[in-house]
């Protein structure tokens, strides 16, 4: 087990400037290995960065129309069963539990604020300016403004596959992205610019490896890189070769929906 003291002493040693924004994922294995959980960690990674933000995404809201536009990565016929079970979104309701805890204590914060997409929300402290700059259509923007303040990205205890900014990256490089839809109390919400898959992602890491920070810290592995380091990289990748970072599953029906647009 690891301690409040041990963390802030872990995060300083990564030499970010505290000025710079960070986007933050991280594991339950990681959580689990400090002491006082996601709220020691929240408040060390306040005593270091001054504006933190992290994805508050709510899956529960997505649901799946009988038709829709072709190679859009769904089977229309066939929704997945959550789709049934899909709640209205709020902007205080629960980030799926695929974000972790940290998400959930980040939204709860007084201090923080969250944006109002029904389901690629964020959450941070002084980040305002980020948030505001979300829309229906553009979900990716707060990582745009992070990347123009030269923030970095903390994966505590995750791999690339979690790192959220590589979808960005996506899309500046042209990559095709998806329709999805949001019950909302207004309705049904038509939610474009939605991103692919993230399962491909970790090929990403031989070619960020120069620009990478890493520290261990218990069991888990701390990994720290600049966007504006790591977005041009990504998108380089996926120009020179379409089917970069892409998964490999046979069945992954965004995956495939991107290959097929080559
Ligand atoms: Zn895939």
């Amino acid at each position: 087990m690891s301690n409040y003291r041990e963390l802030v002493n872990t995060f300083q040693k990564l030499e970010i400037p505290a000025e710079r924004p960070v986007i933050v994922h991280a594991s339950p294995l990681f959580l689990g290995g400090i002491e006082g959980g996601e709220n020691a960690l929240l408040g060390a990674l306040t005593a270091v960065y001054d504006s933190i933000l992290t994805p508050t995404f709510t899956y529960q809201t997505m649901v799946v129309p009988r038709e829709g536009p072709e190679n859009n990565g769904l089977d229309y016929k066939n929704p997945p069963e959550s789709s049934q079970y899909a709640v209205f979104f709020e902007p205080d309701m629960l980030a799926s539990s695929a974000m972790g805890e940290l998400a959930e204590v980040m939204r709860t914060r007084t201090r923080a604020n969250r944006s109002f997409h029904p389901i690629l929300s964020f959450a941070g402290i002084h980040v305002k300016d980020a948030l505001d700059a979300q829309t229906l259509s553009q979900p990716l923007a707060p990582i745009e403004v992070l990347a123009d303040k030269d923030g970095w990205v903390l994966l505590l205890g995750v791999d690339q596959t979690a790192n959220v900014s590589i979808h960005y990256a996506e899309q500046l490089a042209g990559r095709k992205q998806f329709i999805r839809w949001a019950l909302t109390p207004a309705g049904v919400k038509e939610c474009p610019n939605f991103p692919g898959c993230s399962r491909g992602f970790n090929a990403l890491s031989p070619h960020i490896q120069y620009h990478v920070r890493k520290e261990a810290f218990g069991s888990t592995v701390i990994t720290a890189m600049s966007l504006q380091a790591m977005i041009p990289l990504a998108q380089k990748l996926i120009l020179e070769d379409p089917a970069a970072l892409l998964c490999d599953k046979g069945d992954c029906a965004r995956c495939e929906a991107v290959k097929s647009e080559k």
